[in-house]
């Protein structure tokens, strides 16, 4: 559904992303996990077109993404929930959530945002009158997702949605992110959290220094946990 090949990303003379190569199939859940700075949100961003790469290919449904405006490739089936969640706190979750659908290219209507909305996001549906500003670190990430889902995407690109969270709320998040994928939504997570990422998703890569440095199936990288864990470390 994915793929990713050789990609290489530049901040003027910092190389974020050197011939990083990677593919999601058809509804699967893959998740990246890397330290700070390993190139993690560059990844989503550059698949997402807001960062356009120096060098490599990224085609999603087997047509190339790079070059394609966000918001078209938001209508192409992709979302991205971004780092930090960038939701609009003095407008209300509702308002928030509508945005979502005008970025859906009309693919999806009101009605089906409601329903979305009242069977995954029942938190939400109590509050969406009032401003999103007054969420809870957790209703917001959950808000973020909504907002993407809203345009209905056929694949999720998630950048850190555990970050800040206190347990139980990484609990709910990575929950939620569970059901959605097992609703048929493919997703690509990208996360510092590696050891719930490996568990939750059924194929990871390990990102370091902006090249992927492992990738395995979740029995294979849990069963070589130490290796993992050195790789993912660097020592
Ligand atoms: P974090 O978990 O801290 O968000 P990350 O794995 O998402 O890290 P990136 O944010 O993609 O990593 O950063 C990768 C590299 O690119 C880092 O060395 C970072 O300093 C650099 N970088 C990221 N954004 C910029 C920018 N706008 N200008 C210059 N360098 C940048």
């Amino acid at each position: 559904m994915l793929t990713v090949d050789g990609l290489s990303v530049r901040y003027g003379r910092i190389e974020a992303l050197r011939g990083v190569s990677l593919r999601v199939g058809e509804g699967e859940l893959v998740a990246v996990v890397g330290p700070n700075g390993a190139g993690k949100s560059t990844l989503l961003n550059t698949i997402a077109g807001r960062k356009y790469p120096s060098g490599g290919r990224i085609e999603f449904e087997g047509r190339s993404v790079v070059g394609v405006a966000p918001e078209r490739i938001v209508a192409r089936g992709l979302g991205l929930v971004p780092e930090g969640r960038h939701i609009f706190e003095t407008l209300s979750v509702g308002e928030n959530l509508k945005l979502g659908l005008m970025a859906s290219g009309g693919r999806t209507t009101q009605a089906e945002v409601d329903e979305l909305v009242e069977r995954r996001f029942p938190v939400l549906a109590r509050y969406l009158n009032g401003p999103a500003g007054r969420l809870s670190g957790g209703e917001q990430q959950q808000l973020a997702i909504a907002r993407t889902m809203a345009a209905k995407p056929r694949m999720l690109l998630l950048d850190e949605p555990s970050l800040g969270l206190a347990p139980l709320l990484v609990d709910q998040v990575f929950e939620l992110v569970q059901q959605l994928h097992a609703e048929g939504t493919a997703v690509l997570l990208v996360e510092q959290n590696a050891q719930r990422a490996v568990r939750l998703a059924d194929r990871s890569y390990v990102l370091r220094s902006g090249s992927i440095a492992m990738e395995g199936s979740r029995e294979g990288l849990l069963g070589d946990f130490e290796r993992m864990t050195t790789t993912y470390l660097g020592s």
